[in-house]
């Protein structure tokens, strides 16, 4: 008997990595409408003194495999011990990050457990007529979103976009358990080996985490124009976003890119300039918290999110918030002078 959903938490260099959270929360929504336990895992070393805040934030269960050979992720061992587990706890669902860790981990264990996997979904919902799992990911090129179930075999499995939820608050007042799980050596042993880790500079340029973005469109005409962007990105401490055509056009690098083949982000604050709203582009903003839209076109799809929008030409409205913007800079360093 299948029950319960499971999330695979994630760590690294023995620090739980923020993505678990956001699993956390969509763990619990899915727990909560099936009327069942939220487990959350974690392998490493020394993960122990996470499992409070991992109860806080939503789980009734947290599992840790503890083991120095689980410090660092390597395919094999994470994969027989979460294979292991599944079999043992029987969860009907399991989550994972689609990160580069979840994306390798999950088809492996998929594969030995004999059931599917839908890989980077956007929406996950309960089905109320047979309780199974509606996962809903891009398909066909971003064209339409497909809802996707897993009717015949257990568990239903999925990943799940980074930065696509915002994490529970944490409460203080929640209770669980903590199951400290140990395994034989030889569920550890690999021919893999950590020779070492090479930084990606890519990574440098991070969207994800900025609490403002500020997003250009093909509507700013040349690369010469989106100074602008990068100019009221710096004013506002802001991260500079774009859509793919900007960035086909090399106008800045593929870091920079926000949507469904680039970054999904969820700042606090998202500003579009001169961007139409395509749907590709709309799949990785719109659950930034408020969204701020200039655009010449009334009938912009990015009206449709928007929480403030400006129908405006650009090259008349944005300057003339740099200005105000440094307007009220140089007021507050000569009142700090
Ligand atoms: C498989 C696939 C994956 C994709 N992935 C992504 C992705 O990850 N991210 C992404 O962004 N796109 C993606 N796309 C591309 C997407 O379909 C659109 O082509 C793209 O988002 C449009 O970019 P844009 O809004 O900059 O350009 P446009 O759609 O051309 O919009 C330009 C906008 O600027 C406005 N404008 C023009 N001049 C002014 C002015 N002076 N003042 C104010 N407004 C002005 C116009 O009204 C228009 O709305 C993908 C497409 C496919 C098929």
């Amino acid at each position: 008997m299948y029950r319960g959903v499971m999330i695979i938490g994630e760590q690294r260099g023995g620090e739980l990595h923020p993505v678990t959270y956001e699993l956390l929360a969509r763990g619990r929504a899915l727990a909560d409408k099936l009327s069942e336990e939220l487990s959350c895992v974690v392998l490493g070393h020394d993960m122990e003194r996470f499992a409070e805040g991992i109860i806080q934030r939503g789980a009734d269960v947290v599992y840790i495999v503890d083991n120095p050979l689980l410090r660092n992720f390597l395919p094999r061992p994470y994969t027989s011990v979460l294979t292991r587990l599944a079999k043992e706890v029987k969860p009907e669902i399991v989550l994972a990050a689609a990160t580069t860790q979840g994306r390798t981990i999950m088809p492996l264990v998929a594969a030995k457990l004999d059931t599917g996997l839908t890989a980077d979904c956007t929406g996950l919902d309960i089905d109320p007529l047979d309780r199974s799992l509606l996962q809903t990911r891009p398909a066909i090129g971003g064209n339409v979103m497909a809802t996707i179930k897993t009717p015949a075999s257990r568990p239903q499995m999925a990943t799940v976009r980074p930065k696509s939820t915002k994490p529970l608050s944490a409460d203080k007042a929640r209770s669980g358990r903590v199951v400290l799980k140990s395994y034989e050596k030889d569920m550890f042993t690999t021919c893999e080996e950590l020779v070492r880790f090479v930084k990606d500079a890519t990574q440098d340029v991070n969207v994800q985490d900025a609490d403002i973005v500020v997003s250009g469109g093909k509507g700013l005409k040349t690369r010469d124009n989106f100074c602008m962007i990068e100019e009221l990105a710096s004013l506002f401490g802001a991260a500079v976003g774009a859509t793919r055509d900007v960035v086909d056009l090399g106008w800045v690098g593929y870091p920079h890119q926000i949507g469904l083949s680039g970054k999904t982000v969820s700042p606090k604050l998202y500003i579009a300039l001169g961007l139409s709203g395509s749907v590709q582009h709309l799949a990785g903003m719109q659950t930034s918290e408020t969204i701020v839209a200039i655009n010449k076109d009334p009938d912009a799809q990015i009206f449709k999110v928007a929480d403030f929008g400006i129908v405006g030409d650009l090259f008349d409205v944005v300057p003339e918030l740099i200005e105000k913007l440094k307007e009220r800079k140089n007021g507050k360093l000569r009142r700090e002078g």
